[in-house]
């Protein structure tokens, strides 16, 4: 039979196996102690939802929009993107869900994969993870501080460092509208020094001239005027009285006047971590409050803050501990009717499987022989998995062995759960 040609997974996306699969589930229950702990209700939103959602919540002009995402026609012809992010679909939830009526404020997260078309590279995937936290309702500084703080306790309990806090305000909307303009005059003053790219966004997107990497754009922005400048006397309050409320809490950060996010919908508090360890991708998680978002989507004027950080550079740039391994009760051991057969036909007696259905059914936790391994190739695979006790059943009796104590001893085959049972309890 010749075989087929072999399918890879797409550009960007990867398995996750082993090890990453196991730091993985410590991550998500730190995540869920930190969050929960401090009255944050877990949510799951579809993996696809209405393009039109992203277009008006994300911004038609961030790149995520214009060039990121997956976006398809389904059979009915109804445009869908699959999520290139958490924030919009967690307002779009909660305007539709009636969460208004709820205690303000509604405070939920996610840890869910999210697709956005990108240059694959380390640390920068098609579908990646993130774990993201969201309050809405509630304008009051502190929400912003303890927004940032819980993703501090998070980064510090998984090891990540060494990592920076970059922080700043972009104001309300129509201060940022007023600067926007003062920022477009600067840079068409300006526009022989700065690249192509910028110069062709000066109209659709020109805050993110402050995130280019190129020489004269730089250079030009040095001299750019400073959206911090433009905040109103209430923006400004706000924002003094999330750095006292972060001062207090004992929370480093740098202010970064250049610090925009790559989405529309934030206004006022912006903050953003990075890692050294992390190289190029850096951005280990950021957020960032929108006041103006659950309106933009059909909702009442209501305030929001959250946050989103990628799984993938959290396990890059940290070290989640180990969790310790589910241990295994009971090994089903059996002996080869015919050794001469191969191991493909030998199968398992019909004996060590009823065994191993009892096991579990009396609560333990059970593996058994699936391979046709050899009597000492069994008892290697039971040591390998740390059983802690094993049946091996022979013709007319079943021995069992004790793998910590040493010992053994012959038992009916409808008295081993019993004896394990009894086992354990008096350790
Ligand atoms: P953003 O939603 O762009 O603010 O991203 C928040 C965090 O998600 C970033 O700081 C990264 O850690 C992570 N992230 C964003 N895009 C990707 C990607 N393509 N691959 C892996 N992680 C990502």
């Amino acid at each position: 039979m010749s075989s087929a040609d072999r399918i890879k997974a797409p550009r960007g996306t990867f398995d996750v196996l082993g090890e990453q699969s196991a730091a993985r589930a410590v991550l998500e229950e730190r995540a869920r102690a930190i969050l929960e702990g401090a009255g944050y209700e877990r949510i799951e939103t579809p993996a696809f939802e209405a393009t039109e959602l992203f277009a008006r919540g994300v911004g038609d002009s961030t790149d995520i929009v214009r060039k990121e995402m997956y976006t398809f026609a389904d059979a009915s012809g109804r445009s869908l993107t699959l999520r290139p992010e958490g924030t919009a679909p967690v307002c779009r939830a909660y305007v539709e869900h009636g969460m208004h009526k709820l205690r303000q404020p509604v405070r939920l997260w996610y840890l869910s994969s999210f697709f956005r078309h990108e240059r694959a590279q380390a640390g920068r995937y098609r579908q990646f993870w993130q774990v993201g936290a969201e309050a809405l309702g509630s304008e009051d500084p502190a929400v912003d501080a303890e927004s940032i703080c819980l993703l501090a306790a998070l980064l510090d309990e998984l090891n990540v460092a060494p990592v920076r806090l970059r922080l700043s305000s972009l104001g309300s909307l129509a201060a940022r509208n007023e600067y926007r303009e003062q920022l477009q005059a600067h840079l068409r003053a300006h526009a022989e020094g700065l690249s192509a790219e910028v110069r062709e966004r000066i109209e659709l997107n020109p805050l993110r001239a402050f995130d280019s990497e190129h020489p004269g754009t730089r250079a030009v922005m040095e001299r750019a005027p400073r959206l911090l400048d433009f905040l109103d006397a209430e923006d400004a309050e706000h924002f003094a009285e999330v750095r006292a409320r972060l001062d207090g809490a004992g929370v480093a950060y740098e202010i970064d006047p250049t610090l925009v996010r790559g989405l529309d919908y934030y206004t006022r508090t912006v903050f953003e971590f990075t890692s050294e360890q992390l190289g190029a991708q850096s951005g280990v998680g950021g957020g960032g409050r929108y006041d103006g978002l659950v309106e933009q989507l059909g909702g009442a004027p209501t305030p929001g803050i959250g946050w989103a950080a990628g799984i993938e550079r959290i396990l890059l740039a940290g070290s989640a501990p180990h969790p310790a391994p589910v241990p295994v009760d009971l090994f089903v051991a059996y002996e080869l009717a015919h050794e001469g057969d191969s191991p493909a036909r030998r199968h398992a007696p019909a004996g060590a499987f009823a065994l191993l259905t009892e096991a579990r059914a009396a609560g333990l936790t059970a593996q058994m022989e699936l391979a046709g391994r050899s009597l000492k190739g069994q008892l290697g695979y039971a040591n390998a998995l740390e059983a802690r006790y094993v049946a091996i059943l022979g013709a007319g009796e079943t021995v069992l062995k004790d793998m910590l104590g040493g010992g053994q001893q012959t038992v009916a085959a409808d008295a081993v759960v019993h004896a394990v049972l009894r086992g354990l309890r008096s350790l």
